[in-house]
């Protein structure tokens, strides 16, 4: 396996810092397959990695405690590096082999390195530690192998003291599809051959497999280890209080948003009182137990390959601020999300279908949701609301984002609460 070079210091290098800031902002290559990152802005960088004389990362500034990690490449004089310059391969300890980037789509950036390690870069880091090396290196200690294995981390030691982590390696799984593909290409084969036998490898019926991936997850990240000593532990009335706040703004803000789409105003008129007594149920739950969840666990984060499933992506929500990314909180949250999206693989292949297949696809999703529900032991109240304040966070993202996402979100409540 690659010798990940996370444990080699790099030294500083004279000038280079200094050198970067007259190149700055270093100007994106002409291909778009870059390690693009966001709004770099006028911020100047304040510190730099460099790996090699011309391969570095530079390090900006941003609002908020923040910082922008941007790898480049000198290149008369610099400039943002892309697939293929060999600044992955590098990090990877496999300084010769082939890169490409994963494609679109992503929060961050991943590049493949020799089809067998993926590298993935942050471009905004801090001001909190990142989430997903403490739940890699947990889960590793631990022996959960349903996840791909980590290999190492780039640091960066921030002014704060935090060790910011730039980027993670991760063994490459090759003929991996995540859950938006294999999900619904067996849901879609089920719908085109209702009376025929399903071939072994393309069986609709996920729910259960997935809901015992869900439990052996969420009993690994139960355990203590060196890494994450005391993982256990119980809510108190003020985060009840302070999870049926958030679920209430965030119910407020959907419907907000939802105001200037006629459909979507019409069927949440009549749906927002059941949703927000959903919400309600919150406040009479007690005693709640928490523990290090993944905390963006939706299909996509399920990875199918010839060795099974594996888990990915542990770096929580990145739409969502850092509260509601905290590493413990009640498993619900991630048994929600992934019963959440289930329900809109569901409705994703619905907007497919015509005539009478829209049963098959309704059946498909109470039977799914069921199975998956019925493997893991989830407070209902709790469910419920985090049902419904993940639905809500769907439709605020398709306002902000994704307009086109909408018709899921809306699809699913309408399913739930007009029956
Ligand atoms: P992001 O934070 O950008 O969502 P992910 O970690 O979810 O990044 O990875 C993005 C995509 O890269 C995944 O949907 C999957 O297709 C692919 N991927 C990630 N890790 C691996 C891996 N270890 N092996 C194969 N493919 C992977
Ligand atoms: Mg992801």
């Amino acid at each position: 396996m690659a010798d990940w070079l996370s444990s080699v210091s790099y030294g500083p290098i004279p000038g280079l810092l200094t050198e970067l800031r007259a190149a700055w902002p270093p100007r994106a290559a002409a291909e778009t397959s870059g390690y693009t990152t966001t709004d770099l802005g006028a911020a100047e960088p304040i510190a730099v990695l460099g790996l090699t004389d011309r391969l570095a990362v530079a390090i900006a500034a941003r609002p908020e405690g923040s910082f922008a990690a941007v790898p480049v490449v000198r290149d008369d004089p610099w400039r943002q590096a892309i697939a293929g310059d060999g600044l992955s391969a590098f990090v990877a300890g496999l300084p010769l082999a082939s890169e490409r980037s994963i494609g679109t789509d992503q929060t961050n950036e991943s590049i493949v390195v020799g089809e067998r390690v993926i590298v993935k870069w942050f471009r905004i880091v801090g001001p909190q530690p990142s989430r997903a090396p403490i739940v890699a290196a947990h889960l590793e200690s631990i022996g959960f192998r349903e996840t791909p294995r980590p290999l190492g981390t780039v640091d960066w030691l921030a002014p704060t003291g935090e060790a910011l982590t730039l980027a993670q390696g991760d063994a490459y799984l090759a003929g991996a599809r995540d859950g938006w593909d294999w999900c619904v290409e067996r849901l879609e084969r089920h719908v085109a051959h209702e009376s025929a036998p399903c071939p072994a490898d393309c069986d609709p019926w996920i729910g259960g497999r997935l809901g015992l991936l869900v439990a052996r997850l969420h009993a690994a990240l139960r355990q203590p280890s060196a890494v994450i000593t005391e993982p256990a532990g119980v809510a108190d009335g003020s985060d009840v209080r302070r999870w049926h706040a958030a679920a209430i703004s965030t119910l407020d803000e959907a419907l907000r948003l939802s105001e200037a789409d006629p459909s979507g105003r019409e069927l949440l008129a009549a749906v927002g009182p059941g949703m927000r007594a959903d919400i309600d149920r919150l406040v009479a739950c007690e005693s709640i137990a928490i523990q290090p969840v993944h905390g963006d666990l939706h299909v996509g984060q399920v990875l199918e390959w010839p060795g099974g499933l594996a888990v990915i992506d542990f770096d929580g929500n990145p739409a969502l601020a850092a509260a509601a990314n905290e590493l413990r909180q009640p498993a619900e949250r991630d048994i929600a999300q992934m019963a959440s999206s289930l329900d809109h693989v569901g409705r994703i292949v619905d907007e497919r279908t015509t005539g009478s297949r829209h049963q098959i696809v309704d059946e498909w999703v109470a039977r799914t949701r069921g199975e998956f529900v019925a493997e893991l032991d989830a407070d209902r109240a709790l469910l419920a609301a985090f049902e419904v304040e993940q639905e809500c966070r769907e439709l605020i993202y398709a306002a902000r984002f994704l307009p086109r996402w909408r018709y899921a979100p809306l699809a699913t409540l309408r399913a739930r609460y007009r029956g």
